[in-house]
């Protein structure tokens, strides 16, 4: 008799239970655990709490009298459930945190099998690695993956000749207008199943049994592999080719931008990679888009989302803890409830309502706002991790740990990025429309109207000078402290707004 085989609540695809390439065996019944300890450890956005219970049921729903789904306070519990005293063994995909690795690991009967989901398998990567010493940088990694899984390629030459166009796509927003205009990004409709859903987090909320952070809202992202589908075929179709110029760019009134809104599908295991850098390849073969945007797409997926899972792995238990720059400052309430309304910046108040809403900002906002923020005023960074993992609707161990403690706080001091990412308002006033009207000015460094970005930027730099002296991407920056003349007073002003007031 076939082994049963458990789905975790992010192996939603339908490559999790392909029995080919090392999967479950032919016609294996399944299990999936609904656990309640995962939403009472933490403080979850309510949008996020609401998307992987929908995605669950709608698998479940879909797999009809093939699954047994077990609701239990832990995954043990739900297990030993399923199984009883018998001797049958189950099988799970390698799953995608070192907790519930260390879970699957440890218990008598399940086998693992190779991860799914992603397009270097782990002892590839681990080869690699091994043969490339210290240096593991993404633009190498990256290229490998193009060239081994022929992404992109003319024979060994990249398609159009570079391999990186990246400088094609750094470009500020327009000026004249509020919105890039994109074609409407694809959302969902409510069904039955979110309406249990919705009830049950009311429910658990009332009876004190949960908490969570953030708005109940329509649930926009997809939950089942159709809606999965119909967001990738929307975007590819009709987004994918002014997806690279604007990138990098923010407007107020326009979050989405022409970002793919695929990282949840992604990271239920609702999409493969390999279909998504596959169909974004043929629109440019076709003819539907130019390089430079199907080049960043594929470099996002194949390149950043492979090198995290692979990074989150290589770099070990203690990589959470790190803190090469020693803060310890506290996340204060203000940012922790997603209290927009208590922010004058007008950059960060914007974002924050809109995590708040939607669970959801793209890289730059999570970079250069929010993460920025936490990186100049000190906040400890395992904190600023707990805090993006409960707040996005794309967030996971695996994915958090090198995005927040290497790229964007540089906690890791340099293992994953040579330099770290903060900057003063310049940067954002050049790629936004976010600070015309703020009460403060991205030029003025103190006083009244005093940018909280340009002042934390100098006392950032000021307060690190050392370490970050010896960084050769950093040096000029800190020779730019000798120049200013008001340091001092600067120096007062980052100090004065402490105790966790909002900027
Ligand atoms: P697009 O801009 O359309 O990009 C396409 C896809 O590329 C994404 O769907 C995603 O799957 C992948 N991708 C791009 N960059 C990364 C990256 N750095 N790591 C992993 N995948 C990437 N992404 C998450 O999926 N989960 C997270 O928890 C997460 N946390 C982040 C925290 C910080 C501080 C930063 C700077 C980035 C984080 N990212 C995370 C990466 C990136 O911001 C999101 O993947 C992206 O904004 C999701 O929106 P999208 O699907 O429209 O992305």
């Amino acid at each position: 008799a076939p082994r049963t085989h458990w789905l975790f609540g992010d192996q939603l695809g339908p490559h999790f239970v392909d029995p080919r390439h090392g999967g479950p065996d032919h016609d294996a019944p399944v299990v999936m655990i609904e656990a309640r300890s995962v939403l009472r450890r933490r403080r979850f956005h309510r949008a996020k709490a609401h998307l992987v219970l929908s995605a669950m049921r709608h698998r479940a729903a879909a797999l009809g009298d093939r699954v047994r789904y077990v609701r239990a306070e832990t995954y043990a519990e739900g297990l030993a459930e399923v199984l009883g005293r018998g001797k049958d063994r189950v099988t799970v995909c390698h799953p995608t945190s070192r907790a519930a690795l260390g879970l699957v690991t440890s218990m008598e009967r399940v086998d693992v099998l190779p991860a799914k989901g992603f397009l270097v398998p782990r002892a590839e990567f681990a080869r690699w690695a091994d043969g490339h010493g210290g240096a593991l940088r993404m633009e190498t990694f990256y290229r490998w993956v193009r060239t081994r899984h022929e992404l992109l390629m003319d024979g060994a030459e990249p398609a159009g000749g570079r391999w990186n166009l990246d400088h094609d796509n750094r470009e500020p927003p327009p000026r004249d207008t509020a919105t890039l205009g994109a074609a409407e990004v694809w959302r969902p409709a409510e069904d039955e199943i979110d309406a249990e859903v919705r009830h049950d987090l009311d429910r658990w909320e009332r009876d004190g049994d949960v908490s969570f952070v953030g708005r109940d809202g329509p649930r926009g992202f997809p939950a089942d592999r159709r809606e999965a589908l119909s967001a990738l075929r929307r975007f590819v179709g009709h987004r994918l080719a002014d997806f690279g110029r604007y990138e990098d760019a923010m407007l107020a009134a326009d979050p989405v931008m022409s970002h793919s809104l695929l990282s949840s599908a992604l990271n239920l295991g609702l999409l493969d990679p390999s279909e998504c850098v596959e169909r974004a390849e043929r629109a440019w073969r076709d003819g539907q888009a130019p390089l430079n945007s199907v080049e960043g797409f594929v470099r996002q997926i194949a390149g950043w989302r492979e090198y995290v899972w692979h990074l989150y792995w290589r770099f070990g238990e203690e990589y959470r803890s790190r803190n090469a720059l020693g803060h310890h400052e506290p996340l204060p309430d203000w940012f922790l409830e997603l209290d927009a309304d208590a922010v004058t910046a007008n950059c960060l108040s914007t974002v924050l309502a809109q995590v708040r809403d939607t669970g959801w900002t793209h890289h730059i906002p999570r970079l250069m706002v929010l993460g920025s923020r936490a990186l100049q005023d000190g906040w400890d960074p395992a904190a600023v991790t707990d805090w993006f993992h409960r707040c996005f609707v794309d967030g996971y161990d695996w994915v958090m740990l090198p995005n927040v403690v290497g790229m964007s706080q540089y906690a890791d001091g340099g293992m994953m990025t040579t330099k770290p990412y903060t900057s003063g308002g310049a940067y954002i006033n050049k790629m936004s429309d976010l600070c015309a009207p703020c009460a403060y000015r991205p030029t003025d460094r103190v006083g009244e109207r005093a940018c909280p970005y340009s002042t934390g930027y100098w006392a950032f730099l000021h307060r690190h000078r050392e370490e970050l002296a010896g960084n050769h991407r950093m040096a000029r920056a800190v020779q730019g402290l000798d120049r200013l003349k008001d340091l001092p007073e600067l120096l007062e002003q980052a100090a004065s707004r402490s105790g966790g007031q909002a900027p």
